[in-house]
């Protein structure tokens, strides 16, 4: 059989047998498959999360939704102590006023 017949064969059938919904022949055929072939194999590896890049690619996303936290917080605070400079801006000009 043509080997990348075959790949475009487990690809389809990965989904299912990740699932278990694969007979056992089948699944046979797809382990025999992935024992072979590395590019069939990753893309198990992706499917299953089963690939060394994943948790770090996480920790990436997570640090990313930390940082847009933070510059969230900040950008509050900023804006609270603008408020407070105002506010006493106010209070000096009324001070001098009364003078
Ligand atoms: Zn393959």
């Amino acid at each position: 059989m043509n080997k990348q017949y075959t790949c475009d064969v487990i690809f389809d059938l990965l989904p299912l047998y990740i699932d278990g919904m694969t007979s056992g022949e089948t699944a046979k055929v797809v382990e025999e498959h992935l024992k072979e072939c590395e590019v069939c194999r990753q893309m198990y590896e992706e499917m299953t999360g089963e690939i060394d890049f994943s948790p770090a690619e996480q920790k990436k996303k997570r640090r990313r939704h930390r940082y847009k936290k933070k510059s969230t917080a900040r950008m509050l605070i900023l804006g609270y102590i603008l408020f407070l400079l105002l506010i006493m801006a106010l209070c000096m000009l009324d001070a001098m006023c009364i003078m």
